[in-house]
């Protein structure tokens, strides 16, 4: 089955947002707690894909080489995907971009894994902040990529962006089958 991978820097809401894209809230769970979500974790979507949980990246309280052993987790995890469509990489809103997002997604590019942005906790901030936010990002993108990637704006608290990001998996999953036939 298709795969579609979940990843961010610890605490910027990714337990949220799946618990809001998986709509079962005993899965994934949240925490206040940075650096939680340790395993990677897999939930079977309508029976037709998988979105994977993937660790948070960039706690700053863990030790370098505990920060070695999840780089190496994450990169074995794409080395052996053949199944990833693609990683959506969460990037909290209110954050000015973090050297750590692009360098992964810089990674991500080297590798030839195609990826979207997840902008998360899009409540916290006003609509015309969130169009200055995402015009900025997309400024810096511009430094390094020719294209920008595919965006979402997301509120898990607002139950903003779920159908967004659901339709768009759909449409990639459906655009797959087309080419199986
Ligand atoms: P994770 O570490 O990336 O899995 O992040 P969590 O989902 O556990 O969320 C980290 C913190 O951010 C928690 O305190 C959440 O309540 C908060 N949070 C997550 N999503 C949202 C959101 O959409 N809006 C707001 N305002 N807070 C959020």
């Amino acid at each position: 089955l298709p795969e579609y991978a979940f990843i961010g820097r610890s605490n910027v809401g990714k337990s949220s947002l799946i618990n809001m894209l998986t709509s079962r809230k005993s899965l994934a769970k949240t925490s206040g707690r940075p650096g939680k979500t340790q395993l990677i974790n897999h939930f079977l979507i309508n029976k037709n894909w998988h979105l994977v949980d993937l660790p948070g990246y960039g706690y700053a309280r863990v030790s370098k080489s505990s920060k070695k052993v999840f780089q190496k987790f994450i990169t074995q995890y794409f080395g052996l995907r053949e199944q990833l469509v693609t990683a959506f990489v969460l990037v909290d809103i209110r954050h000015t971009p973090q050297p750590i997002d692009l360098e992964f997604m810089q990674w991500l590019g080297e590798h030839g894994i195609p990826f979207s942005i997840i902008f998360t906790k899009a409540d916290k901030l006003k609509p015309k902040a969130i169009e200055n936010y995402v015009e900025a990002y997309k400024a810096i993108l511009l430094e390094t990529w020719e294209e920008i990637p595919n965006y979402f704006i997301t509120s898990s608290s607002k139950d903003i962006g779920k159908e967004d990001v659901l339709e768009y998996i759909d449409t990639l999953n459906s655009n797959m089958d087309l080419r199986s036939n």
